[in-house]
């Protein structure tokens, strides 16, 4: 269960990271029909989006962030159980009165008061869609022949705002759900091995859905340079690569 703890500690936390003020992070801003969105990258799989005044965390983790000095949130997404990106102790920092938590089945078995949604699943909350995409491995499988992350445990989640589509595929490998995604905008696929996907996968994935950015993310020691050579001469589609470790 934490197995991502396991290779992401000798990453990164072996080197004693200090934490980082929100306001050191890097930050990419999309502009949409509905507004600009600001995505601040806190690193592996969690992100931060802002728009119109509110504030999306996805799978917030208090080993990459102090999260006592970020913003509260309005919505905070839940990919799946696994500890890298299911942190209780963030979510209790960043949750209000208000914040909507949508999360999986798992997950609600650890947080209370949250809306679960189903692979499939579609909700309108503060202006925009989101939908629970699958998420799951068909290729990476443990000794015992489990998958990493069965099918149906697990969701990505594509945002709508205004007309732009935003795809967090959450730990998977390039499904065929995935690859016959449609109209996305930006799209964000993990790359760590063995539990998600190599450069390869995420290349023939890109290849197929199209996104129109494409930033590699959940890639803790997989070479993104790998997925920039092998993605180098597609047209319609920007790597973009950030630390995302
Ligand atoms: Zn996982
Ligand atoms: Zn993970």
């Amino acid at each position: 269960m934490v197995h991502h703890i396991v290779s992401f500690a000798c990453a990164v936390v072996a080197a004693t990271v200090p934490f980082t003020a929100a306001a050191q992070f890097e930050k990419d801003t999309i502009g949409t029909t509905a507004g600009n969105v600001e995505i601040t990258f806190i690193g592996h799989g969690t992100l931060m989006l802002r728009w119109a005044g509110k504030t999306i965390h996805v799978d917030p983790w208090t080993k990459l962030a102090g999260y006592d000095d970020m913003p509260k949130a309005d919505l905070i997404l839940i990919t799946h159980h696994h500890g890298d990106h299911l942190d209780t102790a963030a979510i209790n920092v960043l949750r209000t009165g208000s914040t909507g938590v949508i999360l999986t089945e798992k997950c609600a078995e650890q947080v209370k008061g949250g809306t679960v949604m189903k692979n499939g699943d579609v909700k309108k909350v503060l202006g925009l869609t989101v939908e629970a995409v699958p998420a799951y491995n068909l290729v990476h499988k443990r000794p015992d022949g489990m998958p990493f992350h069965p099918k149906g445990e697990g969701n990505g989640y594509v945002l709508t705002i205004g007309h732009t589509r935003i795809y967090i595929a959450g730990d998977t490998e390039n499904t065929p759900e995935m690859e016959a995604l449609k109209n996305i905008d930006v799209a964000f696929l993990p790359m760590n091995l063995p539990y998600t996907m190599t450069p390869e996968m995420v290349a023939e994935a890109a290849k197929a859905f199209k996104p129109k950015i494409l930033y590699p993310y959940h890639y803790s020691l997989t070479d993104p340079s790998k997925l920039v050579e092998l993605m180098k001469g597609t047209k319609g589609i920007e790597v973009r690569v950030r630390n995302m470790k």
